[in-house]
């Protein structure tokens, strides 16, 4: 199995376990944490990081991880990038804050110009700056309503688009995410999700049933599913999509927080297909870990509201804003081809695995940097996330039975070379009947 020699302290491999896991302090830690944090939090398996830097993480026990996770894919140019962090820096001495609601701060205005230019919008954009995904699409759906006067909202099932209440009203991967929180926005229909002949369900059901197409003031989809099991929908799905908004004068609202900012070895994941939607809604890998979401709308949309409508205080903060401009430039500068080199280098690399376990991986799919691998069942999916995690390599479930792949998009063919043997091991070890959780 290759190796990568470790940036972090003396020249280590990556991965480098040096201690059963979780080790001594990470199980302190855990039990530490489990006094004072939220038991919402769904925590995945029990890593305790402290140090990041490209694709390594050292644990609190020393142990060095090999990171195809990128906190949930939103660490895009690696743990710490120098220019990333040395901008920050500089910004951070000059202003930390001031709110760009109330006030005029440039390097807000200096960033939504950047947006306009990299959005495929198919015109002027202008955005409105946040400080997460959910609140990107919160700010879309109040937007929508509000330009076009119009109550309905279609999202997709299997979507996930955040927990806030408007977001969690779209999301449709999981019922846990609604139990106990009921009642939802209302006004919200989700439409079967990828397959062309599905686009039927507009006309067939939704127009004719339940909602006049002239009612509807958006339509919101992910263009390749993240937390519902990194689905890609068929060729044609997002094209009949834009067809139908079109058609029908109804908002087509991209949510790229996911599957945007080069993940998927273009800038946006609706390239692929040639679609321009009418808002593109980024987050996580946008500011390679600062917190910020953004609506990038199609200017006349976002010209229907005016002073007070939509604010926030720290929306749009100056050091997300200048962590962002930074990765925009480093997407640019090579990320986002070597995203689309190394997706290829995985995928064939997956599509061996999947021959040498037949049965096992019933799936490989995606684009770029974003990879789901479907097994035949839940606990297989669950079993092999957890030894490859005892092997060093950080991966995350999602859907039902997928784990995905999402590494920051600086990986090297070293890197996934040593993250597929790790795998390969892995799902060998969850065949023999798992290791022991
Ligand atoms: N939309 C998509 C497609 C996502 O994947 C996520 C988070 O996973 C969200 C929205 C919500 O983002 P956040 O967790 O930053 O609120």
């Amino acid at each position: 199995m290759s190796a990568v020699p470790s940036p972090i302290g003396r020249p280590r491999p990556v991965p480098d376990i040096v201690t059963e896991l979780p080790g001594p302090r990470a199980r302190a830690q855990i039990a530490f944490d489990e006094n004072w944090t939220s038991p919402s939090l769904p925590r995945a398996y029990p890593i305790v990081p402290v140090r990041g830097e490209g694709l390594a993480i050292e644990d609190i026990d020393g142990n060095l991880f090999l990171d195809f996770a990128a906190g949930i894919a939103v660490t895009s140019t690696g743990h710490s990038h120098p220019a990333i962090v040395s901008r920050i820096q500089e910004q951070a001495e000059d202003l930390l804050h001031f709110s760009a609601s109330d006030f005029y701060l440039p390097i807000y205005a200096e960033l939504c110009e950047e947006l306009d230019r990299i959005a495929p919008l198919g015109g002027r954009a202008r955005s409105f700056l946040g400080n997460s995904g959910t609140e990107a699409v919160e700010a879309a759906i109040k937007m929508a309503r509000f330009a076009t006067g119009r109550p309905y909202i279609v999202a997709f099932l299997g979507a996930f688009h955040g927990r806030t209440y408007g977001s969690v009203s779209l999301t449709a991967s999981k019922a846990k995410y609604h139990a106990g929180f009921g009642p939802l926005l209302p006004g919200v229909y989700h439409a079967p999700y990828g397959r062309v002949e599905d686009l039927r369900w507009f006309d067939d059901v939704l127009f004719e049933r339940l909602a006049p197409a002239d009612e509807v003031a958006a339509i919101i989809v992910e263009p390749i599913q993240g937390e519902g099991g990194y689905v890609v929908p068929e060729d044609g799905f997002l094209e009949g999509l834009r067809e139908i908004a079109t058609r029908h004068g109804i908002v087509l609202i991209a949510d790229e927080i996911q599957s945007g900012a080069g993940r998927t070895g273009k800038m946006w994941a609706v390239e692929h297909w040639g679609v321009e939607p009418d808002v593109i809604l980024t987050a996580k890998g946008i500011a390679s870990g600062l917190p910020l979401g953004a609506v990038i709308a199609r200017a006349e949309l976002m010209e229907a509201w005016g002073p007070g409508a939509h604010g926030s205080t720290f929306g749009g903060n100056p050091l997300a804003c200048a962590a962002a401009l930074e990765t925009i430039a480093l997407l640019e500068g090579g990320l986002i081809d070597n995203a689309a080199e190394r997706g290829h280098q995985a995928l064939a690399g997956l599509a061996r695995l999947r021959a040498h376990h037949p049965g096992m991986i019933t799936d490989v799919r995606g684009k770029g940097l974003m990879i789901g691998i479907e097994f035949d069942t839940p606990e297989r999916a669950e079993a092999v996330q957890w030894a490859a995690f005892q092997r060093g390599l950080l991966v995350l479930e999602c859907g039902r039975k997928a784990v995905r792949l999402s590494p920051a998009l600086t990986a090297s063919a070293d890197e996934v070379d040593t993250a597929l043997g790790l795998l390969d091991a892995a799902v060998e070890a969850a065949t023999a009947g798992g290791d022991a959780a």
